[in-house]
């Protein structure tokens, strides 16, 4: 998507923007002489570590490596995709956005249908105050046990019965007409035009900067279908929208996960429960872009289905979707609800604490995944496992190469029972998305490297090291005494920060390596509330690599010597670990 502008544009949009101010607007700045400071919008702090400075356009936090330039912090801070940043700053500018953007000369001037959407919006809002037949949709909203807040927050309004009601309030005029048509908000049926949302409760939808882009409405009679949406208009694409998500964003500065459920009441309800981070497709599978959506908001990502078959068939859809995207940085559940249950109903029983108390018991992706297709085969017997490779096999090769997919390998190993070289299938077998930045710094994050990038990077995460395991501190590699003297060294200085650490190997022999790893677009593309959790991957992964080479390098003396006994119980042991590591 990047090239979608000429690079001057981006350019052109970056010099007439002042960071200082795009910041400040949203994170307030305080002068320190000639640069500016805040407490980090990225990670928990209470002494200023993040710093804007003019001269260069850019900010930085010396607390968790924060960094980048005014298009950077409109992605990370409010959440937007490349072109919508590059789109925002533009229009902050005053700029035309060249052919192929938005709002752009070639292309439709889509504000007229924004505008017009906007204020039939407002005009639904206000009819759930005021209409005589309101009452009805008040009615089933408190029914369903919400308050007028909630109601609010999500911007409920209410579609009078008649035929005409948008039509006579907005339709003055053919070019006004068009546009409601063009929205989806008139139907046009043989030479004739009338609403389209008809005495229904009105869902309005947001996209990520909160425009209004289409409607939901649900029935209040008898008529058909239940739920009815707006139909697909030039700004209104069903498979990139999520219901839900840009209230989400908005009373979650940073989302620690996402709920993905069914429906509209979903969201509203499990929101009025205080558990205000679900979101709904329209009425779709859930796409990729979808999903590339939702990893790039939250660390966590959890899947709502029924516990049912048809629950458990679209959540294996959902799991074959995700898979070209799972790199393991985000980490990916799923719930299956009891039968007859929806979210609605469940938090209305069991409140958020019960709710978020089944969301502590979802099952992982890697769970689901090995679990059906275990299901299918006969574990017992040898063909049976040979199936599960033939099966999974397929699946894997979807994820991108990289940790992740190396334990999804392992794991597989160890059920089928064979060695893990013969499942791979060579180098450059990998498909999916390259880790782009690692790429453009011409190195490769090897587990090894990835810790050590972290702890430089995020010091405050060398606690989690210390619960683990340390095998890897017996593996021969350079690498690792970088590794064992930085956490040595964080250890003795807690609040130590990522500039120290790098000022402190400068001069040694691994001061341009650790330079090289403490560049924060090594870990630009990962979100940093899973960086904890990736750095526990890496430590696990260096763990089982040692354990794998001394497992081979038993085996390679068993062939020319003979083991002693001491020897032949390491090698059962370190099957048996092998085994666990994986249950
Ligand atoms: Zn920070």
């Amino acid at each position: 998507m990047a090239g979608r502008f000429p690079r001057e544009f981006k350019v052109d949009v970056l010099e007439r923007t002042d960071i200082v101010g795009l910041i400040n607007a949203r994170v307030p700045l305080k002068k320190a002489g000639g640069i500016y400071k805040a407490c980090c919008p990225f990670h928990d702090e209470k002494t200023p570590s993040f710093t804007v400075t003019p001269s260069r356009q850019t900010y930085h936090c010396f607390g968790c490596g924060a960094h980048g330039n005014a298009i950077d912090f409109l992605i990370e801070y409010d959440h937007l995709s490349f072109v919508e940043a590059v789109e925002e700053l533009a229009q902050q500018a005053g700029m035309e956005v060249p052919a192929g953007g938005e709002g752009s000369g070639k292309g439709p001037d889509l504000r007229p249908f924004y505008e017009v959407l906007e204020q039939a919006a407002a005009l639904y809002r206000r009819q759930l105050r005021q209409h005589p037949q309101a009452h009805r949709a008040v009615d089933y909203l408190k029914g369903r046990g919400l308050t007028g807040e909630v109601a609010a927050a999500f911007g409920l309004g209410f579609a009078p019965p008649g035929w005409d009601f948008l039509l006579g309030t907005l339709g003055d005029g053919a070019q006004a007409r068009e546009r409601l048509v063009g929205t989806g908000l008139l139907i046009e049926q043989d030479g004739k035009r009338y609403d389209r949302f008809r005495d229904r409760i009105i869902f309005p939808i947001r996209d990520r900067r909160g425009r209004v882009i289409g409607f939901g409405g649900r029935v209040l009679g008898d008529e058909n279908p239940k739920y009815l949406n707006s139909p697909e208009t030039p700004v209104f694409h069903k498979g990139r929208e999520l219901y839900g998500l840009y209230e989400a964003q908005k009373s979650n500065r940073k989302l620690k996960r996402l709920l993905v459920v069914e429906g509209y009441m979903d969201v509203i309800a499990l929101a009025q429960f205080g558990i205000t981070y679900a979101v709904a497709t329209l009425g779709t599978a859930t796409t990729t872009e979808h999903l590339r959506q939702l990893l790039r908001c939250a660390p966590e990502l959890v899947f709502c289905f029924d516990g049912d078959r048809a629950g458990r068939d679209a959540a294996w859809k959902a799991l074959e979707s995700v898979l070209p995207l799972a790199t393991g940085r985000q980490q990916v559940g799923f719930l299956f609800l009891p039968e007859g249950e929806d979210p609605d109903t469940l938090v209305r029983r069991e409140g958020r604490d019960g709710f978020e108390q089944r969301l502590r018991t979802t099952t992982s992706l890697s769970d689901f995944l090995f679990d059906r297709l275990a299901d299918q085969v006969d574990m017992a017997n040898l063909d049976g496992r040979a199936r599960l490779g033939t099966l999974a096999k397929p699946l894997l090769d979807t994820v991108p190469s990289g940790l992740f997919r190396d334990m999804l390998g392992t794991r597989l190993a160890d059920l089928v029972g064979v060695a893990r070289n013969r499942l791979d299938s060579g180098p450059g077998s990998g498909r999916g998305l390259a880790r782009r930045s690692s790429v453009q710094n011409n190195l490769k994050l090897t587990p090894l490297r990835l810790a050590v990038s972290i702890l430089l990077q995020y010091p405050r995460h060398a606690s989690r090291v210390s619960d683990l395991e340390d095998d890897w501190r017996r593996m021969d590699k350079p690498g690792i005494r970088l590794l064992a003297g930085l956490l040595e060294l964080i250890a003795a200085y807690p609040s130590i920060t990522a500039a120290t650490l790098v000022e402190r190997w400068r001069e040694t022999e691994d001061g341009p390596y650790v330079q090289r790893l403490a560049d924060p677009n090594l870990l630009a593309d990962r979100p940093p509330e899973g960086l904890e959790a990736e750095l526990e991957g890496a430590i696990d992964a260096l763990n089982k690599e040692v354990k794998d080479i001394e497992f081979e390098q038993l085996c390679n003396r068993g062939s020319t010597t003979r083991l002693n006994d001491d020897e032949k119980q390491d090698v059962r042991r370190f099957r048996c670990d092998t085994q666990e590591d994986e249950a």
